[in-house]
């Protein structure tokens, strides 16, 4: 077992004692207990081994022994007599707003409830209010705190996130008081699907800030208003927790509560190793009891000796290894990106001209773009048969010569890659375009290997520059393919063929941990926004922010070179 596990476990004796009515003391043991193990800096069975359970803050004599018992047995015999008087599943019923231990345990003798659903159920056909102490108006909300359960509980896209997050954000950095703030937690991170979303800003005077955050405009309830802790729901749905913190205890504030949580364990190790304490308030040294304030991150990771960590890479996957060997990767950033090799005009699916998107590219300061629309044999995206292709590269040559020398507009596809593993245009077809991306949009439930042929077969083509979205997955539901990745990875570095990550945040495909394999391999990538409308060229910042994840440098992505370099690799890979 390892230390969430325990701690969860003590987490739920302690909501099925407090519902059987034990003393709250008794109650507090456990979950104090569970609060400290959540918090441990090394593996608990570590600390067993060394005969220190009893170290650990709130653990004492009684619950170092169950914690034994679960380490050596997996199981505690007064965990399983607990369950047996009260249904473990209540703890789930204690979770709605409005629901305390004394409501459960009413409904529970009352009403035989014993899990989420059969609340549900019984609010719904009016059976709470006859109960003693209930009426209409607690009987709705706890309808209402069921399905904000639901709602909260769901995580969504970061294309619905970030937004959401930033508005907030924006908000406050106009308040006078508010110093500085950011977006923290797995946001800042770039974590594909995030839970709830954290905000941080430094400053002395909290009140007028938390007052303007629980009245935005997105505000549906306030949960809780606090002077350094507000937190809230939207009407969007997810959760909003605001911090905030003094100016001058703001770096140490910011890396605590960016995480990710592996990260900070690594830190606060490497704080104890020079005698130091960390947490979200400041460094403390272990005798003196002296305390060091960072204002900044930098800071912080400069007392520990080490240069600047970016939050994209905060994961525990090597970043701190490399960054006390000085051997940071040099992350790619959105300056780089010069051009946009995936987008769709009125030709097939999307919405505006070639004339409209090139103008718009330039616009945004792009200095090239390949047009790619979609192929015949996608009927439902208006796909081009091999004549209209043509057509379209008289019209796409018009307007390149129409745009000047410094803004460059190639002929592509988004070719289909058929069921049947065929490509949906000849070889004489394909001669013909400047780019070829190469995508599977259909029969995406084929089994590995069918998938996988379908795949090698467009990779090894050597028309095919670039793989569209290799693994099909759609946030947040939508599974990836089959697709054996090995196979993948292994004809494209044999081949030289181009890896996409598609930036809309509905795909993030390839994402990051794929795309740090394909870069260590030597595989060389493309950031493409697929844009079917100008403003979807605003999504590059969620395929870069993929990217840095990934550990990905500029120069292994094609569409940070200029177009004449760029040109080059096409003609000679
Ligand atoms: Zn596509
Ligand atoms: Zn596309």
């Amino acid at each position: 077992m390892n230390n969430r596990q325990i701690a969860d476990t003590f987490e739920t004796i302690a909501d099925l004692l407090q519902i059987k009515g034990e003393i709250i003391h008794r109650v507090m043991a456990y979950r104090n207990a569970a609060d400290a193990i959540r918090e441990l800096p090394r593996d608990i069975n570590a600390i067993y081994a060394d005969g220190q359970l009893q170290q650990i803050p709130n653990i004492g004599a009684t619950l170092a022994e169950k914690i034994e018992e679960l380490i050596t047995t997996g199981e505690l015999e007064f965990f399983n007599r607990l369950a047996a008087e009260v249904p473990v599943t209540l703890v789930d019923v204690l979770k709605v707003e409005g629901v305390g231990p004394k409501k459960a345990k009413k409904f529970w003798d009352e009403l035989g409830i014993t899990t989420l659903e059969q609340l549900q159920e019984a609010a719904a056909k009016g059976e709470l209010q006859k109960l003693s102490g209930m009426g209409k108006k607690s009987e709705d909300r706890i309808l209402a705190g069921i399905e904000s359960l639901s709602r909260r509980t769901d995580r969504i896209s970061i294309g619905i996130a970030m937004p959401l997050a930033l508005d907030f954000l924006n908000e406050l950095l106009k308040l006078p008081q508010v110093k500085k703030g950011h977006v923290a937690g797995s946001l800042r991170r770039f974590r594909e699907t995030i839970g709830d979303l954290d905000l941080l800003v430094a400053s002395d005077d909290p009140d007028p800030i938390m007052e303007a955050f629980i009245h935005h405009q997105s505000v549906e309830r306030v949960l809780g208003h606090g002077p350094s802790k507000s937190s809230i729901e939207t009407f969007q749905g997810p959760q909003v927790d605001l911090k905030v913190i003094p100016p001058e205890r703001y770096g140490t504030a910011l890396v605590y509560f960016t995480g990710s949580k592996q990260h900070n364990v690594r830190l606060r190790e490497m704080a104890q190793n020079i005698g130091l304490t960390l947490n979200e308030h400041a460094f403390t040294n272990l005798e003196t009891g002296e305390e060091t304030l960072c204002a900044t991150e930098e800071e912080v990771y400069a007392v520990l000796g080490l240069p600047y960590i970016p939050p994209e890479i905060r994961e525990d996957r090597g970043e701190l290894e490399a960054a006390q060997q000085n051997n940071l990767p040099d992350l790619i950033q959105l300056s780089d990106i010069k051009a946009d090799l995936h987008m769709h005009t009125t030709w097939s699916d999307g919405s505006f001209s070639i004339r409209e998107m090139a103008e718009a590219a330039k616009a945004r300061g792009l200095s090239y773009i390949v047009i790619t629309d979609h192929s015949q044999s996608l009927g439902i995206a208006n796909g081009l048969t091999p004549e209209r292709l043509l057509e379209q590269q008289a019209e796409v040559r018009k307007v390149d010569a129409e745009m000047g020398p410094d803004f460059r507009v190639f002929h592509g596809t988004e070719m289909d890659i058929r069921a049947d593993g065929t490509l949906d245009f000849p070889d004489e077809v394909l001669e013909k375009l400047d780019v070829v991306i190469a995508s599977i949009h259909v029969a995406q439930k084929q089994d590995k290997d069918q998938i996988t042929q379908r795949a090698l077969n467009a990779i090894r083509n050597p028309h095919v520059d670039i793989i569209g979205h290799p693994r099909g997955q759609l946030l947040p539901d939508r599974e990836p393919t089959q697709l054996d990745m090995d196979a993948v990875f292994e004809a494209a570095a044999e081949h030289n063929t181009a890896l996409e990550i598609n930036a809309n945040p509905r795909r993030l495909d390839l994402d990051a941990a794929y795309a740090r394999r394909a870069q260590e391999l030597g595989i060389k990538l493309v950031i493409n926004t697929d844009a079917h409308h100008p403003e979807n060229f605003e999504l590059i910042s969620y395929g870069i922010g993929t990217a840095r994840r990934g550990w990905v440098e500029a120069q292994n992505v094609l569409n940070t070179w200029d177009a004449d370099q760029f040109l080059d690799w096409i003609a000679n890979r």
